[in-house]
């Protein structure tokens, strides 16, 4: 299993990979898990056996990453290797990205809010909590103290090629909220200023459901323009990071509002980014599973 000496301090781009545990649903239908995490940054896809062979590596698809989590890896976890190196980039007049890309139901929400499943609405162990608990911490640090720092955050959200403030959740429940959250990309931001300028920002990202890109062929025209405005997004997104880690002085932001939101983040020497992709174990998921990975991998 990862510890904390296998944190690699020195990435502009950090690409990694969370697989949850099969739910209720999943094991009351049955859907068998096929995701096999077997060393700290390999990811598996395989046939659903119950012992997976190990030595027959190639007959699987086998994916590689800066790091996998498997199920059983915490929030906090998964908060020290990915979002909290990048509070000290925010510190050192950076600017930071981190995003949750995946399927509805892979994670995403759970890794960056935190758990609301059942009768939980514990928001302190998500991603943006941790964040903004370190970033008070820090500012506590004699060094940081003394330069007078101010903090500001923001929450917001793309939905339909918009940005836009959402003052309250829906009070229609949670399926509603859920259907809402996974076609519109949720923005939280840090931003931390001194004398009236910019010192550095953080943005952190719960992104649109990913199978979202595909209903470009509904017979909705609604969702049709929404799944085209997702795809639209994600393909910019993609090519922004890409562009960043080769230090390429065109960075494509333009292509969507996501990227345009972001256009200060993917520009400039001190800017880092890490994705996480949030892949289900089972079976009846695989496909998206794998879009995923194909992606995750393509982003570095
Ligand atoms: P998404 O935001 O990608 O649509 P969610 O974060 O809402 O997905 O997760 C779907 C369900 O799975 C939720 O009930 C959530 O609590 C649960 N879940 C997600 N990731 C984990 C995990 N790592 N461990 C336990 N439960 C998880
Ligand atoms: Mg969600």
């Amino acid at each position: 299993p990862l510890t904390t000496t296998d944190l690699i301090e020195e990435h502009r781009i950090c690409v990694c990979v969370r697989k949850r545990p099969l739910n209720k649903k999943e094991l009351s239908v049955k859907d068998l898990d096929v995701i096999t995490i077997p060393s700290k940054d390999v990811v598996m896809v395989h046939e659903p056996k119950q012992k997976v062979d190990l030595t027959r590596y190639l007959e699987n698809q086998t994916f590689r990453f800066d790091y996998a989590f498997d199920d059983s890896t915490t929030n906090e976890m998964v908060y020290r290797f990915t979002a909290r190196p990048l509070v000290e980039t925010i510190f050192d007049r950076g600017m930071a990205t981190c995003f949750a890309y995946g399927q509805t139901g892979s994670g995403k929400t759970h890794t960056m809010g935190g758990d609301f499943s059942g009768k939980n609405q514990d928001c302190s162990k998500g991603i943006y909590a941790l964040a903004a608990r370190d970033v008070f911490l820090m500012l506590k640090k004699p060094n940081y103290k003394k330069l007078d720092l101010q903090v500001y955050a923001t929450f917001f959200e793309i939905y339909s090629g918009k940005a836009s403030i959402r003052f309250a959740e829906s009070t229609s429940g949670q399926t509603s909220a859920n259907a809402h959250s996974s076609r519109s990309h949720a923005v939280f931001q840090i931003i931390i200023r001194r004398k009236g300028k910019m010192h550095g920002k953080f943005s952190l990202i719960d992104l649109a459901g990913n199978e979202r890109g595909a209903d470009t062929s509904s017979a909705d025209r609604q969702t049709r323009l929404e799944g085209a405005e997702i795809n639209k997004s994600l393909l910019a997104l993609k090519e922004c990071i890409r562009a960043l880690g080769r230090n390429k002085p065109h960075t494509p932001f333009r292509a969507s509002k996501l990227t345009q939101v972001l256009r200060d983040s993917f520009i400039g020497e001190n800017s880092r980014t890490c994705m996480i992709a949030t892949i289900s174990p089972g079976m009846a998921s695989c496909e998206n599973t794998l879009n995923t990975l194909r992606y995750a991998n393509r982003v570095k």
